[in-house]
């Protein structure tokens, strides 16, 4: 069809789940072109309004089709410093993509030939670190204000992308001895290469952001300590507690967090295997429980241990709902498909069940039906009476969401916080009940996604140039 969307090149799946390189591969330039000349340059662009960091996707996207890369990295970087990261992992197919005028209204995620703007922000980002477009920061000694970011996740990054534009100097003090919050500790490389990472992190450095890891604030040190130093404090802690299903047995040996499954791969080098060591079981039948990314990537992860370490076992995700309720991005379960991935819908589990030395066997489960919508728009899972089933498995990864981290808000007990323990700010300037401190990302909103929270950081940076920076 003429107008169908350029479809990047992807490892074949049968070789890839044995090992953790990157799937999706960016577009060529011939691609680019052809996947940018789609873009009709619509006279009221509406792909802008869905993109919480608002880029010129338009003028981008134009300055492409006239071979004007460093053009397009330019008006990109006005509204974003992580190009290749965002043209990766943005959930775009419900932002930008959902907003584009080949997307019919009222559709709940993009169609298929929307125009691929994360793929072409991809290109830009890649083109930009191939040939280091960055520009140096000017050398300002005796800054005039100062600004210090909990947390190294998207949020905190953006905040102090946007700071260091107006020589604001921002340290950022992370508790990881890694940067880049869930980016680093969550995401698997093969959809996020460490290389990409670091380097749009370690851009930073180019404006003089301090980076201090191993630095738990609220234990190594207090958020009036930092009041006292900086002139205001951004914290952007996340959302990295587990929620537990609070079911029989869920205390049996190999029954893991998604987190903690994911941070011993991610950050402690079990994708490294046999290079590295890092204890982490392998079960022959894993069983991944949850609809969200944060599942798909357990699952993903779960098979490639298993390909990597012989072992020829079945890894099932199991959901309440049905796939069209699984708030995962598309591609991600169709690449969790694709690579042979199972799925279980309308599925939920009610005790975990053990052998004589604790280690769980098996999850004694029902089968739900679906509600008609409730007031939040979600179709509730029913159990159905009489259905229980058992599914047997010798490793369990609980993937059903996260919430807010209390350790920092548990020593500060005038910061106001709503009843999941998140944050509360003023929404306009995303202050909170403590004036010079402000917040954003998932610590503020939840589990989200990561260009809200980079849109979360963006307003509060501009909310302290506002009030106190001036
Ligand atoms: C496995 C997984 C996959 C995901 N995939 C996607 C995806 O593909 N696309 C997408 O858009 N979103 C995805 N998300 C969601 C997205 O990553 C988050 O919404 C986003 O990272 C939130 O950013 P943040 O800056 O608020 O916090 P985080 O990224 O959570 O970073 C918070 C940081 O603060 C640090 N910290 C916490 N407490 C303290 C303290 N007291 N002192 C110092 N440091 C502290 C933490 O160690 C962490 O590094 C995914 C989430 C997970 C878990």
């Amino acid at each position: 069809m003429k107008n169908s969307i350029i479809r990047p090149k992807e490892l074949d799946a049968k070789e890839r789940v044995y090992s953790f390189d990157e799937v999706v591969m960016g577009y060529d330039e011939t691609e680019m072109l052809q996947e940018a000349k789609r873009c009709i340059q619509c006279k009221n662009p509406t792909c802008i309004l869905g993109c919480p960091v608002e880029i010129n996707i338009k003028k981008f996207i134009y300055q492409l089709t006239q071979k004007d890369f460093e053009g397009a990295y330019k008006t990109i970087f006005e509204k974003n410093r992580f190009p290749s990261i965002c043209g990766r992992v943005c959930p775009a197919e419900y932002q930008c993509r959902k907003a584009c005028v080949f997307t019919p209204k009222n559709q709940p995620f993009a169609s298929e030939n929307a125009i691929n703007i994360p793929l072409l922000e991809r290109f830009v980002g890649d083109y930009a670190r191939e040939k280091n477009l960055i520009e140096k920061h000017k050398n300002v000694k005796n800054y005039k204000y100062k600004v210090a970011c909990i947390g190294s996740g998207p949020a905190s990054l953006t905040v102090a992308g946007e700071l260091t534009r107006y020589n604001i100097k921002v340290d950022i003090f992370e508790a990881l001895h890694s940067l880049g919050g869930v980016l680093s500790y969550g995401i698997p490389t093969f959809r996020l290469p460490r290389e990409v990472l670091n380097y749009e992190i370690n851009l930073l450095k180019n404006y003089d952001v301090g980076f201090f890891t191993g630095i738990i604030v609220g234990k190594t040190l207090t958020l009036q300590e930092l009041l006292k130093e900086y002139n205001c404090v951004f914290i952007g802690t996340g959302a990295g507690t587990p929620v537990w299903l609070n079911i029989k047995g869920e205390n049996l040996v190999n029954i893991y967090s998604a987190n903690e499954y994911l941070t011993r791969v991610n950050l402690m080098r079990a994708d490294k295997f046999p290079t590295y060591t890092t204890p982490i079981n392998t079960g022959k039948k894993v069983t991944v429980i949850g609809g969200g990314n944060t599942a798909i990537d357990a699952a993903r992860v779960a098979l490639r241990i298993q390909k990597i370490k012989k072992i020829n076992g079945t890894v099932t995700i199991i959901y309440r709902r049905t796939e069209a309720e699984m708030p995962a991005r598309r591609t991600e379960i169709e690449h969790a498909k694709e690579e042979g991935i199972e799925f279980e819908f309308l599925t939920m589990p009610k005790e975990f069940i053990s052998d004589d030395k604790g280690n769980v066997t098996g999850i004694k489960c029902l089968k739900c039906k679906l509600s008609e919508l409730d007031d939040t728009g979600r179709r509730k899972p029913i159990p159905i009476e009489n259905s229980e089933f058992i599914i047997e498995t010798d490793l369990v990864i609980v993937a059903i969401g996260l919430q807010a981290n209390q350790t920092l808000l548990s020593t500060v007990a005038e910061l106001k916080t709503n009843k999941w323990g998140e944050i509360e700010v003023d929404k306009n300037t995303m202050e909170t009940s403590i004036p010079k401190v402000f917040a954003g990302g998932d610590i503020v909103g939840g589990e989200g996604t990561i260009i809200e929270a980079m849109g979360m950081g963006k307003k509060a940076a501009k909310s302290m140039l506002n009030k106190y920076l001036t």
